[in-house]
Order: structure tokens, then C-alpha cells, then sequence
């Protein structure tokens, strides 16, 4: 992370009295856990009040973790704040509602690693050679000269994992291997942790898995996997939206699946598109004329239309890039 930029964001978290920290809608592990994991840094280097805001409630798998119970829903914050720090996402449209609580006077940083060109905010670190957020922060807080500790150290180690799959994916690097080493050294619970994150789930969301996992198909000589949630599956298995979180893997998983796509219709007229792609394919580019971003391997959008005309739409999107590589 170059020097004199940290130390810019240093200084202006030093200086603030009402911070906002918040990330992106529909709240992942490196969201939570980076919001949290900055908010004990901040408390680590500044009596300044800090404010923690998600446009959507956290989900279960995260409601433990140290913190989690100080996140407010937007409409429960009282702007206004003179800095906000912006985890994890790199636009303002996607911290939903929460983008109402910034004012003209609000200072943003962004802290985020997703592929972005142009960054909201008015001084932003966006690197995507960090596995997560939350392998940033603990730069940050070194930077800061803040000791590390077990609360930060948990907030940080569910953000590594989760945005890593658990180590697996090819963002993980050797630094996100030393800064978990260090994480863990705190004294980790780790299988506590990796239960809880990637484990258990409530019975609603075995639910939706088992609807999910059934209405997969192969298309394209088994290139692209593609299922789709419907709000009435949503409704019958009482699934909440966090219920659908890494539920697109199991499509990815199947051995010669190129493309996974999973297509969730929020309501009659808007769909939310996940997509995971192997190596070599760019699930951000692919989704960029669609609206969407994200990474190379995990991308997503929201689309505008119908399930069906979503399905249609995205399809031809991925076939016209596979046509590309065969
Ligand atoms: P997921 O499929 O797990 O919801 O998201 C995968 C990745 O794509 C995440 O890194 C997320 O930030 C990004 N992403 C998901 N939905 C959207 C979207 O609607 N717009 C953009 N720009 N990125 C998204
Ligand atoms: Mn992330």
C-alpha cells in the first residue's frame, strides 16, 4: 500500500469526531468482519465516536463476532458524521440506504480489493492484491502503530477466510498466510470459527440448498451451470436473503463448468445475478456491461427485469465471452 497514502488516512481518522464506518448491501464475512475489525482499530487510536451502519441486518453466521451487536440499521444513525470509511466496496451505490447518512461536509475513505478504476470518495486505497479487506486493515493498523488484539484478530480472521474460501482461491497469497499466522497467534478459536462461518446453518437455508442444488442444469456441453431462486422458493423454505450466500458453489464445484451462474428474483422486476468463473475467464468484465463487478473469480449484478428475461439476458452475456474461448 503506498506510504504516504496510509498515513493521509491515518491522519484523518486521527482527527475525526464522528466516524462512520459501513460496506456494502447484502453484507459478506470481509464486510462485517472488516467494518468490526476497522472499528476496534479506530477505537485502538482515537476516543472520536464511531458509528458502525449496514443497509441489510447481519447475517447469523457474523452476529457473534465481537462488534456485531453496535451495527445499526441506517434509519437507526444520527447524522451528521465529518468522516466516512467506506470497507470493502468501492462504489457508493452499493452501501445502499446508508449512502443517506453522508452529507456535503463528509470526508469519505475508501479501503477496499475489488477490481475498480474509478473509486468513489475522496482518498481511497483499492487494491486488488489484497485477499480481503480485512488482510488491509491489519496493514492499516500496523501502520497505525495499533497492537493487535484478540477482538481485531477474530473480525480480521472470519474477513481472510471467508473472502478466501477458506485459503482455497487464487487471491490468497503469502502475506494473507502470515497475516492469518499472526491472527491466530492471539489465540483463535479456530474451529469454533470455521464452524460457525462455514458450517452450521440454520434449518431454512438445508432448504433452499436442497431447492437450489435441484434445479441446476448443464448448458453448453457442460460449460456453464445455472440455477435459479425464485421469490416463491425464497417464501416456501423461509429462506432470508443471507441464506443464499456461497450457495452458487456447489454449481461452480461440478468437474468442466466453466461459467456457475445463480439467478435470484428479488422481486417482479429486479434480479440479483452471482457468477463465479475459472481461471482465465473474468467474472468482472463479464458482468460490467451488465451493470455488475466484483472479481475475477466472483462477480455479481442486479438486474432490472424479470427471472426469465435475466436468464436470457445474462446467458447470451456469458455465451457471447465463451464463444471468445473455446
Ligand atoms: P456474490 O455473488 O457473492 O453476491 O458477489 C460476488 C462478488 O461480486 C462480490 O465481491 C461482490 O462485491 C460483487 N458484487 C455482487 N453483486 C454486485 C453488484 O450488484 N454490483 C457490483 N458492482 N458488484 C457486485
Ligand atoms: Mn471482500
Amino acid at each position: 500500500m503506498r506510504g504516504d497514502r496510509l498515513s493521509e488516512i491515518i491522519d484523518r481518522l486521527r482527527n475525526a469526531r464522528r466516524i462512520l464506518v459501513t460496506s456494502h448491501v447484502s453484507p459478506d464475512g470481509d464486510a462485517v468482519g472488516g467494518v468490526l475489525a476497522l472499528y476496534h482499530v479506530v477505537r485502538g487510536m482515537n476516543d472520536a465516536e464511531v458509528v458502525c451502519a449496514l443497509a441489510d441486518p447481519v447475517p447469523h453466521r457474523y452476529d457473534w463476532l465481537p462488534g456485531a451487536d453496535l451495527i445499526r440499521l441506517p434509519r437507526e444513525c444520527l447524522p451528521p458524521f465529518d468522516l466516512a470509511v467506506i470497507v470493502d466496496v468501492a462504489q457508493l451505490d452499493r452501501i445502499g440506504e446508508v449512502m443517506t447518512l453522508l452529507d456535503d461536509t463528509t470526508q469519505v475513505i475508501v479501503l477496499d480489493h475489488h477490481l475498480e478504476d474509478e473509486p468513489a470518495g475522496n482518498l481511497a486505497v483499492v487494491d486488488p492484491r489484497y485477499a480481503a479487506t480485512g488482510e488491509l486493515l491489519i496493514e492499516l493498523m500496523d501502520a497505525a502503530g495499533v497492537a493487535l488484539t484478540e477482538e481485531i484478530a477474530v473480525c480480521a480472521y472470519v474477513a481472510l477466510t471467508t473472502d478466501t474460501g477458506s485459503f482455497k482461491y487464487s487471491n490468497t497469497t503469502e502475506r494473507s498466510h502470515k497475516v492469518a499466522a499472526r491472527l491466530v497467534a492471539t489465540g483463535l478459536p479456530v474451529a469454533e470459527i470455521g464452524r460457525r462461518v462455514f458450517d452450521e446453518m440454520p434449518a431454512r437455508r438445508f432448504r433452499l440448498l436442497t431447492r437450489f442444488v435441484n434445479n441446476v442444469v448443464l448448458l453448453d456441453g457442460g460449460r456453464i451451470a445455472l440455477g435459479t431462486i425464485s421469490a416463491r422458493d425464497m417464501a416456501e423454505t423461509e429462506a432470508l436473503d443471507e441464506d443464499t450466500e456461497g450457495l452458487i458453489n456447489f454449481a461452480r464445484n461440478i468437474e468442466g463448468v466453466d461459467v456457475a451462474m445463480l439467478l435470484r428474483e428479488v422481486d417482479e422486476h429486479t434480479v440479483k445475478l452471482s457468477m463465479r468463473s475459472r481461471e482465465g475467464l473474468n467474472s468482472a468484465e463479464i458482468l460490467k456491461p451488465l451493470g455488475g463487478g466484483g472479481h475475477g473469480a466472483a462477480a455479481g449484478a442486479t438486474l432490472e427485469m424479470s427471472l426469465r428475461q435475466a436468464v436470457a439476458f445474462s446467458l447470451r452475456r456469458v455465451r457471447e465471452v465463451l464463444s471468445e474461448k473455446p
